[in-house]
């Protein structure tokens, strides 16, 4: 622990003991818009395989792909990866040889990241690996596991993945307790490792990242290169206050996301946001995301449920909404979405656009413009017509999530960031369109410059493709001249 506060010291940081929220990392020196606050390498991690979709063990690449002839389990780009992971992969790869086939199916990435995790503290202990101040198994032996919250039907699940562990390890001196305590510590503290689009990957466990709370309105932001896990300011932190990240998807209303945070993380979110459940602004603002529309197209107002129940309300102009009414067409809605994952999913995209038109057409009835839900369906239908290369329907639904998303990811969001640099890219394919993919392009610049860094590969595309775009619009207006 000591060693731990000495090297974050260094970086302006240190872990603290908050009242309600036990450990915390708090700066000790102020934080700017775009500053790294600290990055780790994962202690152990695993990319997202399933029998299906493989990817590197070392890098999460798609292509070239082989398998580790050995085990037949773990898959490789080429031989600079597999050297790479070779020092851990050599005692996984000999424990995993020994499964017969069928069980060796059983190793799902949950599994190996266990078995990986012994394996590092095996290697680390004998010196094999190097042990470091922020690189080392008594960090994870800190992290919270939530066991006695955890109900029975989940300690039962743990306790078998447990046994198939001890199993492929062939140590019976683990204590099985142990290792379902720390599947408990998996789930409440590994990150999700996505690309620069955001994307997941693969799953991480980060153990000083981990200290790090949730925060609906975060300061800070977590990106990935590759497997590192960059963690930047996102506004001006000073001295003495509390790193926050979020841990979900905050486009939700107040009582969705304590739903999620307490199903998930096992814990009641005090955010500045969350306190203000049941408050006027929250019930509009949840209103708005998950409600109805007004009966009248011209009126923007929100809907609430009348307290006789017969109805909703607009509470701009008082129209009232028939329940049965909205009813019905919520039920034709979910019937359309349920045979949505199949339509997407069967490789015909002019199907799922067909269908997802339907599911628009209706939700725009239903849903208040700013619902999530219709955000959603834009969403689908931008990725369905970019598969089509129907450029221009495509930029038309892009930009309609445009001012749903600056409502619902304020300040320096990644996803704001991305959707901007989704409508640069098809205006800049639309020739013709230069002014507007200046605008769009650089609004992504802007944002992703503050939670990506400008180094990455995907950072310096971005700014070239904006330096091309000013290019292009300097050489019309010569031309004009
Ligand atoms: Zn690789
Ligand atoms: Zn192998
Ligand atoms: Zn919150
Ligand atoms: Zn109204």
């Amino acid at each position: 622990m000591e060693q731990l506060q000495a090297s974050l010291q260094a970086r302006g940081l240190s872990v603290s003991n908050l009242p309600d929220k036990g450990r915390s990392l708090v700066t000790t020196k102020d934080f700017y818009p775009g500053e790294v606050i600290i990055s780790q390498e994962p202690y152990v991690f695993v990319p997202n395989n399933s029998l299906t979709e493989s990817s590197c063990d070392g890098c999460f690449s798609k292509s070239n792909l082989k398998k580790c002839s050995a085990c037949q389990v773990v898959w490789y780009c080429g031989s600079t990866c597999q050297k790479l992971e070779w020092k851990l992969h050599r005692l996984e790869c000999q424990a995993l040889a020994k499964l017969d086939k069928e069980r060796r199916k059983s190793v799902t990435p949950t599994i190996r990241m266990m078995v990986k995790l012994y394996l590092r503290r095996k290697l680390q202990s004998e010196r094999v690996i190097p042990v470091t101040a922020i690189d080392n198994y008594n960090l994870v032996e800190q992290l919270v596991s939530h066991m006695l919250d955890i109900d029975e039907k989940q300690l039962v699940l743990y306790a078998q993945m447990a046994n198939l562990v001890n199993l492929i390890l062939g140590c019976p001196d683990i204590d099985i307790k142990e290792i379902a305590e720390n599947f408990s510590k998996i789930a409440c503290n590994a990150h999700t490792i996505c690309d620069s689009e955001l994307r997941p990957l693969g799953t991480g466990l980060y153990p000083v990242i981990s200290i790090i709370n949730h925060s609906c309105l975060p300061n800070s932001v977590l990106v990935f290169e590759g497997r590192l896990a960059v963690v930047r300011a996102v506004q001006h932190i000073p001295k003495d206050a509390e790193i926050l990240i979020s841990y979900i998807e905050t486009a939700t209303s107040t009582i969705t996301r304590q739903k999620t945070l307490k199903e998930q993380y096992l814990f009641t979110c005090t955010c500045p946001c969350c306190i203000k459940v049941g408050q006027h602004d929250d019930i509009q603002e949840s209103a708005i995301l998950e409600g109805y529309r007004c009966r009248d197209n011209r009126c923007s107002g929100f809907l609430l449920r009348e307290s006789d129940d017969k109805g909703f309300v607009c509470q701009q102009c008082g129209l009232t909404r028939n329940k049965e009414e909205i009813r019905k067409k919520s039920r034709d809605i979910k019937a359309l979405l349920d045979k949505a994952p199949k339509s997407t999913s069967s490789g015909n995209p002019q199907d799922a656009m067909i269908l997802y038109k339907n599911i628009e057409k209706l939700q725009k009835e239903v849903c208040h413009p700013f619902s999530i839900s219709l955000m959603r369906t834009w969403e689908k239908l931008h990725e369905i017509l970019v598969q089509l290369e129907e450029w221009k329907e495509a930029l038309t639904f892009c930009r309609l999530t445009i001012p749903v998303y600056e409502r619902v990811y304020p300040g320096f969001h990644p996803l704001l960031g991305l959707q901007y640099y989704s409508c640069g890219k098809l205006e800049w394919l639309l020739l013709g369109e230069t002014d507007d993919a200046i605008k769009s392009l650089t609004k992504a610049v802007d944002i992703l410059r503050i939670t990506h860094g400008t180094n990455t590969p995907f950072m310096k595309e971005l700014l070239m493709k904006l330096e091309e775009a000013r290019a292009e619009a300097s050489y019309t207006l010569s031309c004009k001249e």
